[in-house]
This record gives structure tokens, C-alpha cells and sequence, in this order.
């Protein structure tokens, strides 16, 4: 498994790839509200990417059609946006999707309520959220791998919820999906040491039921089996000597 570690020049393209996908999910978090049509912001998103001069890098990815995942409720990620599917007052809707700055990939995903939600959905989202912090923590030179996964999944289980196993998150650089695979529960090993100049997309993908998850027959939406609800939030970050410096989160905290 070779991880790369990306040099000074390296890492300020990232540091603009990151930034400028922050801004499109900012954006974009403006129009969720009932009504709207998954593939209304599919459209909206890539234009937002495109006009800072970047390229979505989920478009044609093994195929994927759109350039943001746009996942609601039960579905966990990779949902594919759709002029039918019309946001429901209630719902929830995760939105996922990179761009490539300069030959360099940032991907980063975001959990929103539709107008008023229940609090349990509300629950969800934030403990979801909250579990990528508790990760985080451990995102830092000398420590290991999946002490970063142990402490995302024992977080979001002390919830009672399920976190999802059959997907992971990863390296990122000039690739969207770069070694090292990241998953999000207790490994029985420590994994790969932690090196300054790594840069990694971590995306805990929780359900509010069982783990298990089922992909729907376009080979791309992944469900809960259960059909509970799914959350999933994600940024790319940089591994430094010191704390963690988060790309795709610098000018807002949300
Ligand atoms: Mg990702």
C-alpha cells in the first residue's frame, strides 16, 4: 500500500480545491427546502463548480451520471439525482460531491433537514457530524489509522446507531479515491502510522437503525436494509505536525 504524501506546492492546490467545494456546499445549502427536485440541484451544483473553474469529479466516475450523490433518508450515499424526486418537508438529504482544482480532488459531504424535522432525524444529523470530530481528534502525525475509525464508530454506537461497514472513506489527491481505505468502526488492528502531508477524505456514513446496507438494482444507491434513516458527513483534511487542518471546512463551522 503506497500513501502519498503531498509536498508544500501540492498542498495549497488542495487547500483551493478544498475551499471552493466549501463554498459550493454553502451555497447550495441555501436552496434545500420542499419542492425542489434532487436533479434541480444536481444542475445548480455543477454550475457553482464549473464557474470557479473546476471540474466535478463525481460526473462519469465508473459512470455515475451526475456530479453530486444526493441521498434522502434511507438511502446511505451514491443516491443519483432525479427530476422525480421532489423534496418532502421532513426529509433528510446528504449531499456529497468533489472537484478537481488544478489536477488536485477535494470531496467533502453535508446532512441537511428539509424544513421542519423530527427530532430524532435531527439527532441523527448532528451525532453523525459529531462522530467525523471525534475522529478527528486522532488525525495527527504519530498517531495510527484506525484509531481515527475506533473512535468515530464507538461514538456513533453509544447512539444505539448503525455504522455503516461496507463503505469507507480515503486518500485523496490527484486521485478521487487514493490509498489508504478509512473505515469508520474499531479495527482489530492500529493501522498505517500517520505522516504530515497526508491528505484524507473521512466520511462516517451512520444509520438509525441496523448497519446493514443493500445497493438498489442502478447499482449505485446504496439503502439501509432496515429502511431507517442514513446520514453521512465528510471532509477532506490534511495531516500536519500539529492539529488537523480541515479543507473543505475553513470558512464556516457548520
Ligand atoms: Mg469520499
Amino acid at each position: 500500500m503506497s500513501v502519498s504524501i503531498k509536498s508544500s506546492s501540492e498542498i495549497k492546490r488542495m487547500r483551493e480545491a478544498g475551499r471552493l467545494l466549501e463554498q459550493v456546499h454553502n451555497e447550495l445549502a441555501k436552496m434545500i427546502r420542499p419542492g425542489i427536485s434532487t436533479w434541480e440541484i444536481d444542475r445548480v451544483g455543477e454550475e457553482l463548480i464549473r464557474s470557479r473553474g473546476c471540474v466535478p469529479n463525481f460526473l462519469d466516475y465508473n459512470g455515475f451520471p451526475a456530479s453530486f450523490c444526493i441521498s434522502v433518508n434511507d438511502e446511505v450515499v451514491h443516491g443519483i439525482p432525479s427530476k422525480d424526486r421532489i423534496l418532502q418537508e421532513g426529509d433528510i438529504i446528504s449531499l456529497d460531491a468533489g472537484l478537481i482544482y488544478r489536477d488536485y480532488h477535494s470531496d467533502a459531504a453535508r446532512t441537511y433537514g428539509v424544513g421542519e424535522i423530527s427530532e430524532d432525524a435531527r439527532k441523527l444529523i448532528d451525532v453523525t457530524r459529531e462522530s467525523f470530530f471525534e475522529g478527528l481528534r486522532y488525525a495527527k502525525a504519530g498517531k495510527h489509522l484506525f484509531e481515527i475509525s475506533g473512535a468515530i464508530g464507538s461514538y456513533a454506537e453509544r447512539f444505539g446507531y448503525g455504522v455503516v461497514r461496507d463503505l469507507v472513506g480515503h486518500g485523496i489527491g490527484t486521485k478521487l479515491h487514493e490509498e489508504p481505505q478509512i473505515p469508520n468502526f474499531k479495527q482489530k488492528r492500529r493501522g498505517m502510522r500517520l505522516y504530515p502531508g497526508m491528505t484524507l477524505a473521512i466520511e462516517p456514513m451512520i444509520n438509525e437503525g441496523r448497519a446493514d446496507v443493500v445497493w438498489l438494482d442502478d447499482d449505485w444507491t446504496v439503502v439501509t436494509e432496515d429502511g431507517s434513516r442514513s446520514a453521512h458527513y465528510e471532509n477532506t483534511i490534511l495531516i500536519t505536525d500539529g492539529e488537523p487542518e480541515i479543507l473543505t471546512l475553513t470558512e464556516s463551522l457548520q
